[in-house]
């Protein structure tokens, strides 16, 4: 068996081409979306990062504005550049890349981000009613990774998704929407033991754990539809994911590539949770 590709770049394209004819609409009703990007410091893949969000706001037609500032800024002063985005009327998004310097706490930062600004989706408020099900900002990348999956056609309801990483931004998220889709979600992690026991159970198998490769042909059912989140560094360079891609397409039935399967999927939910804050915002203006 030889997986078909779920291209995240076709599936990424069609939706900010859709958000790009919103974009247009909304502007001619005097609605202009913004986007405030913060990077600190000078991670070069942060500053790739912040690049791609850049540019899908010019693709989209978004106003953004990015402010980079050195690593010795103290964290009063990102609060306070914060508050300010906050009370801006321009802005209806605000997103600070991670990771930050270790003086500055992630937690601080996000807890001071508007809970109507989060376009990220970390705040504790939109965590929450993202937990309960109630309306909120959907965290970029688990909500990418739904929508790739939905838009390849694969039913979620009743399978067992694995998922494989536990962190607030991808594991957790992701395993909570895939319960939202009605599957049987298993998590597992560091110290879970006789992982590829676990994953060979899996129809659904997201793999976000950030070690390259790790996920080999063994560890995955055949037929399963795989998704691969990470983003690594093999030992000659090449950019590659948490699964092994070479032998595990001959095994799974669907399969994300590294690059170009969750990344522009990631950046294209950011762009669409700002065309949200501003349309809610406009609606917010209406009422009042
Ligand atoms: P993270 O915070 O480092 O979390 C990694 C998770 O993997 C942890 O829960 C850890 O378990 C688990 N883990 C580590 N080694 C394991 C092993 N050998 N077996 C089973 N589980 C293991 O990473 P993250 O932020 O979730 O990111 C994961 C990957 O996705 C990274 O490569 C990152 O670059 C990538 N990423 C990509 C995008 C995108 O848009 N494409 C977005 C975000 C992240 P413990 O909790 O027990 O430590």
């Amino acid at each position: 068996m030889s997986a078909q590709i779920i291209s995240g770049k076709e599936v990424a394209a069609e939706i900010r081409a859709a958000l790009r004819e919103e974009v247009t609409q909304l502007k001619e009703q005097g609605i202009h979306p913004g986007l405030a990007v913060i990077l600190i410091g000078d991670d070069p893949a942060s500053h790739s990062y912040v690049k791609g969000k850049e540019k899908a706001c010019q693709e989209i037609g978004i106003y953004s504005e990015v402010i980079r500032r050195e690593a010795s800024i103290t964290q009063e002063e990102l609060l306070k550049m914060i508050e300010g985005y906050n009370k801006n009327p321009n802005i209806h998004g605000i997103l600070v890349q991670l990771p930050l310097p270790k003086h500055i706490s992630e937690k601080a930062v996000i807890d001071a981000i508007s809970p109507e600004k989060d376009v990220d989706g970390f705040t504790p408020v939109n965590v929450g009613n993202m937990l309960i099900g109630d309306e909120c900002y959907l965290p970029c990348t688990p909500h990418g990774i739904i929508e790739l999956i939905k838009r390849s056609g694969r039913e979620m309801e009743g399978k067992h998704a694995v998922v494989i990483g536990r962190s607030n931004i991808v594991g957790k998220p992701v395993a909570m929407l895939l319960l939202q889709e009605n599957a049987t979600v298993t998590i597992a992690h560091s110290r879970t033991q006789d992982l590829a026991s676990i994953t060979r159970q899996a129809d659904i198998l997201v793999v976000a754990v950030g070690r390259a490769e790790l996920i080999r042909a063994e560890h995955v059912k055949p037929g399963a539809v795989v998704i691969d989140v990470g983003v690594n560094r093999n030992e000659v360079g090449k950019l590659v994911g948490d699964v092994h891609f070479e032998s595990v397409k001959d095994v799974a039935s669907f399969l994300t590539p590294v690059p170009g399967g969750v990344g522009p999927m990631t950046i294209t939910m950011l762009m669409k949770n700002t065309v949200d804050a501003a349309k809610k915002l406009a609606r917010t203006m209406q009422k009042q």
